[in-house]
């Protein structure tokens, strides 16, 4: 099998820069993106995948 994909890495879903699994990241984690600064939902660890993060527009009412 020449497949040699790595499960720990993937790609930003909104600008394809690289991403890795850091140590001790966790399901659901929100991380920033290093490219583009979007917020990313970690979905899974094994294969690292991550989503866009919903925006949240909080609205306080304040
Ligand atoms: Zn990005």
């Amino acid at each position: 099998m020449t497949n040699t994909t790595d499960t720990s890495t993937t790609n930003c879903p909104e600008c394809d820069a690289p991403l890795q699994r850091e140590e001790g990241v966790m399901a659901n984690e929100i991380l920033p993106c290093e490219g583009c600064g979007a917020e990313l939902e970690v979905t899974s660890l094994e294969p690292f995948t991550v989503e866009l993060a919903p925006e949240v527009e909080e609205d306080w009412g304040e």
